[in-house]
């Protein structure tokens, strides 16, 4: 019986979200006393032996064209097929955009209890209780699956990836993959250097940088960190940004390693997307900004002079 974790992909590899699940379905396993296998759908470009490291002893691999692009139906009806199969009693998603369309699915197809946005192990010592974030992050809720099968998705950047020795197994599985209710007939590539839903540092504008024009200097520093670009609603309302760099309750939740936040208020709405990065970094000329209270590095100061020299002084380590 044991724990399935759902290997997200896209663009031929393997997302880091899925490393992260990955370990932390090991983990799960090991709580169990079982073993701790993973699924993928489609193929990737990367070498799933090595995904052993994560603590898998097997990679399932149901590889049929059909699946190259994500439909949650198909997905979730091959998943559904693929547990029976292999036996699982509990499966683990991301909490990422793939994992928000299929693990609702695949929990209401095998009538399995499931907790979103998980953020820690399951305490099993009183029945199987996980805790998960609540209203955007500002409270925890400790649920506990009573279901013979659980589904869990983990909140992305909430549980620390290892990476120690081994390899897995691979095993083709044989499932059927039913047709799609849908047809794709274009796949628009999002701008921006690193997706933002996977970058490690997010530099993110608001209105305090005044117009379009400006986004120059968010660009160079987000291209020198690394990092992806993001923006604040009234921005991409006022088309100086694209609507898949809003950040925020309405927009992308993000739970970067760093959020750098350059002439944004840090209105609540805003926050509840941004507020699980690991260190907030706000500059701001209002002293009096809210953000200041939820940053862990604040800058009072004028944006259009402070990114320029902190661009120059990063590209000189
Ligand atoms: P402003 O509030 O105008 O703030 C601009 C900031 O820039 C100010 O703090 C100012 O001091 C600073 N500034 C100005 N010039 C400079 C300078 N030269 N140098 C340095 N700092 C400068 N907002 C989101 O972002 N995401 C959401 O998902 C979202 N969802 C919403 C949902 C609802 C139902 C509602 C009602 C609102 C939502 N909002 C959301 C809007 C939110 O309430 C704020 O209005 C918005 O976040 C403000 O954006 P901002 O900080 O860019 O602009």
């Amino acid at each position: 019986m044991p724990v399935l974790i759902f290997i997200d992909h896209a663009d031929g590899h393997i997302k880091k979200a899925s490393y992260e699940a990955l370990t932390y379905g090991a983990a799960v396993a090991k709580q169990l006393n079982d073993s701790a296998e993973g699924l993928l759908l489609g193929s990737v470009n990367d070498d799933l032996a090595a995904l052993g490291k994560y603590g898998v002893s097997k990679i399932h691999q149901v590889s049929n064209e059909a699946l190259s692009h994500l439909d949650a139906q198909v997905y979730a009806k091959v998943i559904e097929e693929a547990v029976a199969s292999i036996g699982a009693k509990v499966i683990v998603f991301s909490h990422n955009q793939t994992g928000k369309a299929v693990a609702p699915r695949v929990a209401a197809g095998l009538k399995a209890g499931i907790v979103t946005g998980a953020v820690g192990l399951p305490d099993i010592s009183s029945g199987f209780v996980v805790k998960k974030s609540v209203f955007s992050g500002k409270a925890f809720a400790n649920v506990n699956i009573t279901s013979a099968i659980k589904v869990i998705s983990l909140n992305p950047n909430s549980f620390k990836t290892v990476a120690g020795e081994g390899t897995a197994e691979i095993n083709q599985l044989n499932v059927i993959v039913p047709a799609s209710k849908i047809k794709i007939t274009a796949v628009n590539k999002v701008s921006g250097e690193v997706p933002l839903t996977e970058a490690e540092i997010v530099v993110s504008g608001g209105r305090g940088l005044k117009g379009p024009e400006n986004w120059g200097m968010v660009e160079e520093l987000a291209h020198v960190l690394h990092a992806a670009t993001a923006c604040s609603r009234p921005v991409a309302d006022s088309h100086w940004r694209p609507h898949h760099e809003h950040v925020g309750q309405t927009g992308v939740q993000i739970a970067p390693d760093l959020y750098i936040a350059l002439g944004i208020s840090g209105a609540i709405q805003h926050l509840a997307g941004v507020n699980r990065s690991k260190t907030i970094v706000v500059i701001n000329k209002d002293p009096e900004a809210p953000f200041f209270k939820a940053a862990d590095y604040g800058i009072v100061g004028d944006v259009f002079d402070v990114v320029p020299k902190l661009t120059e002084e990063i590209k000189k380590l």
